[in-house]
Order: C-alpha cells, then structure tokens, then sequence
C-alpha cells in the first residue's frame, strides 16, 4: 500500500467541477491552460530552441547543443511558475548582461496539466510539447484499478498528446490472471489506445516500450510505486533514478516532486512525473464527458433523445448495448461515474 503524507501527496486530487462550454477532446484549448507564447518569440524555430529539463524556484535547467546550464526565470513569470513555464518547454534566453535570463518561451504543441490543489481554477502545467503520455499502472502492487484509467486518459487527451497505458509488475501474476487482467484492458485497445504489460523485474515489455518511445518526447505518469523510475532505469541504464521506498520517502536526492526530462538521445526524451493519484475534471461539462467516449458515439445514433446523456432517458441504445455487452460495461460504468462526479458541485 501507499503510504500518504508525502510531498507527492500535494498532487490529490481536490475537486470535481463543472463549468464550462463545450471543448473538442483533440486540443490544449481548455480556456485556463497556458499554451501561449511569451515574450518576443514569433520568430523562433523551435530547433533553435532551448529546452527545459527541470524547473526549480527562481530557475530552470535548460539543454541546448549539447549543454545543460542554468538560467534564470523572470520574477513575472516565477511568481506563476507552475502554470507559466513546464518542462519540455523550448525556450530562448537572453545573456545581454551576462546572466543567463528566460528571454521567452515558445508556444506549446500539447500539454499535461492538472487543477492546482488550492486554487482549481489555476491549472498546473506537468509538462510540454509531450507526443506521448504514458499512463503506467501496476498489478497486485498496487493493484491495477481501470476505473483510474478514464481519468487519466480524459486528462492527456485534453492536452493533446497521445495516451498509451503500461501495466507493470506482471512478473507478480500467472498466465492466468495475466490474460484476465490484461483483458480488462480490451476497451482501450480498442479505442487505439496502445496497452503494453511489462515487467521490470523480468525484462518482458520493455523493448516494447522502447520502440513506442523512441525518437519522441514521452512523459510517464501515474500513481508512485507502480515502477516509473525503474522503467526509466530499465529504458536506458545510464539513467540511475533512485527508486523504491528511498526516493519515495523524499530522503533521497532524486526525489521525483517535479518533472525531469531525460535526453535519451536520438531525438528521445523521457520525462518523469511525481506520482499523480488523479487527474481532476476541471471544466468538463456532461457535453464535453461525451468527447472522450468516441464509441458511444455511433450507438447514440440510434438513442430516442437527441440529447440524449446515456444516464437514465428511456430508449437510449448506448445503454442497451453496454447491458448487451456490445459496448464495454466497464466503459459505460466509468461514464455514469464521471458524470455523477461532475454533477457534484465539489467533492
Ligand atoms: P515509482 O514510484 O512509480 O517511480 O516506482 P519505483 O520505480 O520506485 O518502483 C516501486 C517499487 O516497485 C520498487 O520497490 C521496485 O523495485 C518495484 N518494481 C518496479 N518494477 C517492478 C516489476 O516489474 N516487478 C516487481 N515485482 N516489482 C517492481
Ligand atoms: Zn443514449
């Protein structure tokens, strides 16, 4: 079991809200998520750019032609950081009175952000310019729980990067319970949504993995103890990321409480995240839920109402063909839910 009270803890979730107009799921376009330039960076070839590996307060960590250096962050942007400024930002400095200074950041591609714990309507950028998010669940230890997964893919898909799910520790279960496990996972796969059962412990997965990563930007989220860091180990062993209890407890020196982005080389990079328990609703409306649920699209066709939400209305096929099994049960499950918890003013 997971132990709380660690800084990753910050990362719970807070609320559900509801708000909003109705948003494409294909775009970063969520009003308060930041993926606007700033500064005079119009002109910026994003291969000229800087990128950052690491954000601290005040600075950031930066890689550009071969070299890591630390650059200053400008008050105006430092004091809204966290939803200003993410690793795997490309950037531009400015060394004109020989301090290395932010002198802009380019527009970003995608996003991964979430609601700040405190303020949920102020969102958190987790990282930039991402293809794709990696959503790494475990078996057994701790058990994989699908109901998590609509989450987070709701939340990657929001910020316009492509979601892949990972469920590690399969060296814990026998052929049995690993078909049945990993056959829960069906109604991704079928979505498109890539699903890789992996193993550390065994090296099973990971050249599977590294083939889905390579040559792109990735970012690995998910709960902590599910095995990020020693995936990130077991994709390139010059990684050396502390992992299990020590690095969790924050006792040790590589304490994953912000994003880090690894250059793996080749055109690689792999950015690790704190462990995230949850990904929060923010601004989804009962209209945008839909989005995220493209299979109940073709059925909802064929639903009596034309605005018909799948919940309770007589006559509506989605839930005839969940009920069929004809659609996945899981999947429409995790819809109700979703939007009960949306119908929650705050929870
Ligand atoms: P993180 O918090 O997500 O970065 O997780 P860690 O990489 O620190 O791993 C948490 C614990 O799970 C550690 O004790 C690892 O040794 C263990 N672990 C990681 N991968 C595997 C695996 O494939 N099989 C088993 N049995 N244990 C694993
Ligand atoms: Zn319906």
């Amino acid at each position: 079991m997971k132990k709380r009270g660690r800084e990753n803890d910050e990362w719970d979730e807070p609320a559900a809200r509801r708000g909003g107009k109705r948003r494409k799921p294909d775009a970063a376009d969520d009003g308060a998520i930041e993926t606007g330039a700033w500064g005079d960076v119009a002109n910026v070839d994003p291969r000229d750019a800087a990128i950052v590996i690491s954000i601290g307060s005040g600075r950031c960590r930066l890689f550009h032609e071969e070299r890591e250096f630390d650059c200053m962050v400008p008050p105006e942007l430092a004091k809204r950081q966290k939803s200003a400024l993410a690793v795997g930002d490309r950037v531009v400095t400015d060394t004109s009175d020989g301090v290395c200074r932010l002198g802009g950041v380019l527009a970003r591609r995608t996003v991964l952000s979430r609601p700040d714990p405190l303020n949920p309507r102020v969102q958190r950028l987790i990282a930039a310019n991402i293809d794709v998010v990696i959503h790494v669940v475990s078996v057994k230890a701790p058990p994989l729980r699908p109901r998590l997964i609509d989450r987070f893919l709701i939340a990657i898909q929001r910020g316009g990067a492509q979601a892949a799910i990972c469920v590690n520790k399969i060296d814990l279960l026998d052929d049995i319970e690993r078909a049945r496990e990993l056959a829960t996972l069906d109604p991704y796969r079928a979505l498109g949504v890539p699903v890789i059962g992996c193993s550390v412990k065994a090296g099973e997965g990971i050249a599977e993995l590294r083939a889905l990563v390579e040559g792109k930007t990735c970012a690995l989220v998910g709960h902590s103890g599910v095995g990020k860091s020693s995936i990130l180990n077991a994709l390139d062993e010059r990684l050396d990321i502390a992992t299990g209890e020590l690095h969790r407890r924050g006792t040790g020196r590589h304490t994953t409480t912000a994003s880090t982005l690894h250059d793996l080389g080749g055109g690689t990079y792999l950015i690790d995240t704190p462990g995230i328990r949850e990904f929060g609703l923010w601004n989804l409306t009962l209209e945008t839920l839909r989005d995220y649920f493209p299979e109940f699209a073709e059925p909802g066709e064929y639903c009596r109402f034309n605005d018909c939400t799948h919940l309770h209305e007589p006559g509506c096929a989605v839930k005839e063909r969940a009920e069929s099994g004809e659609l996945s049960r899981a999947r429409y499950d995790a819809y109700v839910r979703l939007a009960e918890d949306l119908s929650q003013p705050s929870r």
